[in-house]
C-alpha cells in the first residue's frame, strides 16, 4: 500500500482556453516542493494532481510534503489517500489496512464512493457497501452512521488507481503564484503588509518586497524582523527577493525644514517613489500596502491621495475594506502574527509628528516638500539600497 497526495483544482477549473498555463505552474510549484522532500511523481489528470513516492524515503516524508502542499495556491482541496489497484478485493483489503489509523478516535462512520471510470463493474453504492463491510470486520466497534458520522471514508475509482481516503483538508485556494504578473510589496514589520503581501500572492501575483529602514533610530533586529517575515511568506511563494532601503538621510531631512505634521506623509511620498524605481528595476507593475482605511492619520482618504499622487504605479490594497481583527484572524492563520507583534521600532514611527494631519491638502503637501532637494534625497537612498533573497528552501 502506498500513501498518495491529491491535489484537487480550485478556481482554474474555470479557466478557458489559458487553463494549460495555470496547470503548468501548479504543477511546476508542486514539484518544486516534492523536489525538496525526495523522489516523487507529480502529475496531473482530471482536475486533479498526484503526487506519488517513488521510493522508500520519499514515502517517510510523504506527510511533510502534504503540510506544504496545503499552502499552493490554485488547489480547493488536498487530501492523504491510500492509492490501489482498481479490484473490489484490492480496495477492501487496503480500507482495511489504511483506514484504522485515521478512524481511531472515531465512534462512527459512512463509506462513500465515485467512480470517474464508469467502467468499473460495481456501482459506487455497491463499493461503498463492501468497503463499509471490510472496514467493520477489521473495526467492529465502529458503528454506521449515515447521517451524522464522525468520519466520511472515501472511496475513487479514477482513472489508473482507486483512493482510499478518510476526508480531505482545506486548500489554500486562489490562483498559482506567478500567472498574475508581479507585485512589489511594501513590507514593514506590522501585522497588516505581510497580509496585504498574501493576499495578492493568493490572487497569482509574483510578489517581492521593499522594506525600509532607518538605520540606527531603528535597529537590526527589526530589520531581521522583516527577513522573517518574508520567510514565512516563502511558504506560499518559493522565494521573495526583499530590498532594503535606508530613510535616515531623508528623514533627518525632513526633520530639520519641514512643517512637522507633515513629516509623515512626505516621508510616505518619499517610500512611493523609491518603491516605484525599485519596481520598474524589477519588472513589477503595481505597488502593494497594507493600508487599511481609516486605521491611522496616514490612512485617511485624504491622506490615501496625497500619498498615492507621488507613485506613478497604481497601488494595490487589499486590506483597504478589513477591520483590524479581521487582518489579525489573517495573519493568525498564515503564521505571520507572532512575529509582527515583536516590538522593534518601525522607520514611520520614529519621529512621528505629535499632531499629524489627517486631512492634508495636496497643495499644501507639495508646498512643504518644494522646501526638499527631493531628485538629490531619492537618488542618494536608491543608491544605497541592496537586497536580500529569501527562499523557502535552501536549494529549490
Ligand atoms: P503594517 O502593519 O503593515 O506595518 P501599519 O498599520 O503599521 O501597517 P503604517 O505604518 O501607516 O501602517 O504603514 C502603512 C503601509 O505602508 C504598511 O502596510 C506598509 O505597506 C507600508 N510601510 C510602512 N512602513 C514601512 C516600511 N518600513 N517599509 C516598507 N513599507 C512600509
Ligand atoms: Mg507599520
Amino acid at each position: 500500500m502506498k500513501e498518495v497526495i491529491l491535489c484537487k483544482y480550485g478556481e482554474i477549473i474555470l479557466k478557458g482556453a489559458n487553463k494549460a498555463s495555470f496547470e503548468a505552474k501548479l504543477l511546476k510549484e508542486v514539484r518544486r516542493r516534492a523536489a525538496h522532500y525526495g523522489n516523487y511523481s507529480v502529475r496531473y489528470m482530471q482536475s486533479t494532481v498526484y503526487v506519488e513516492p517513488l521510493d522508500e524515503a520519499a514515502e517517510f516524508s510523504v506527510r511533510e510534503l502534504y503540510e506544504t502542499v496545503k499552502h499552493v495556491f490554485g488547489f480547493a482541496a488536498v487530501c492523504l489517500a491510500a492509492a490501489c489497484e482498481k479490484e473490489i478485493g484490492a480496495i477492501c483489503r487496503t480500507a482495511a489496512e489504511y483506514l484504522p489509523e485515521k478512524l481511531a478516535g472515531a465512534a462512527s462512520f459512512r463509506a462513500e464512493a465515485k467512480r470517474s471510470d464508469k467502467s468499473f463493474p460495481m456501482t459506487s453504492p455497491e463499493v461503498a457497501a463492501e468497503v463499509g463491510g471490510a472496514i467493520l470486520d477489521v473495526m467492529p466497534r465502529l458503528r454506521v452512521d449515515l447521517d451524522h458520522p464522525d468520519v466520511t471514508v472515501r472511496v475513487e475509482i479514477r482513472d489508473k488507481f482507486a483512493y482510499i481516503h478518510a476526508g480531505q483538508d482545506q486548500g489554500a485556494g486562489g490562483i498559482p503564484v506567478g500567472t498574475g504578473g508581479r507585485g512589489l510589496l511594501l513590507l514593514s514589520g506590522g501585522i497588516d503588509s505581510p497580509v496585504a503581501g498574501y493576499m495578492m500572492m493568493k490572487r497569482g501575483l509574483f510578489v517581492d518586497a521593499v522594506h525600509f529602514e532607518s538605520f540606527p533610530y531603528t535597529s537590526e533586529l527589526a530589520r531581521d524582523k522583516v527577513l522573517t517575515l518574508s520567510k514565512i511568506l516563502t511558504e506560499y511563494c518559493g522565494m521573495m527577493r526583499v530590498h532594503v532601503i535606508s530613510l535616515t538621510e531623508i528623514q533627518e531631512t525632513l526633520r530639520a525644514g519641514c512643517d512637522e505634521p507633515y513629516f509623515t506623509i512626505l516621508l510616505r511620498r518619499f517610500m512611493m517613489r523609491l518603491s516605484c524605481r525599485v519596481a520598474r528595476e524589477n519588472e513589477a507593475d503595481v505597488l502593494i500596502t497594507g493600508e487599511s482605511l481609516g486605521q491611522v492619520a496616514s490612512q485617511t482618504l485624504k491622506a490615501m491621495c496625497a500619498t498615492e499622487d507621488a507613485s506613478s504605479l497604481p497601488i494595490f490594497r487589499p486590506c483597504l475594506g478589513l477591520d483590524k481583527d479581521e487582518i489579525v484572524r489573517i495573519a493568525r492563520s498564515i503564521g505571520t502574527f507572532d512575529t509582527s507583534i515583536l516590538p522593534y521600532e518601525d522607520c514611520c514611527t520614529v519621529f512621528t509628528p505629535r499632531h499629524p494631519k489627517t486631512r492634508p491638502e495636496l497643495e499644501k503637501v507639495l508646498a512643504e516638500e518644494q522646501k526638499l532637494d527631493v531628485a538629490a534625497l531619492e537618488d542618494a537612498a536608491f543608491e544605497k539600497r541592496y537586497h536580500v533573497d529569501v527562499r523557502q528552501y535552501e536549494k529549490n
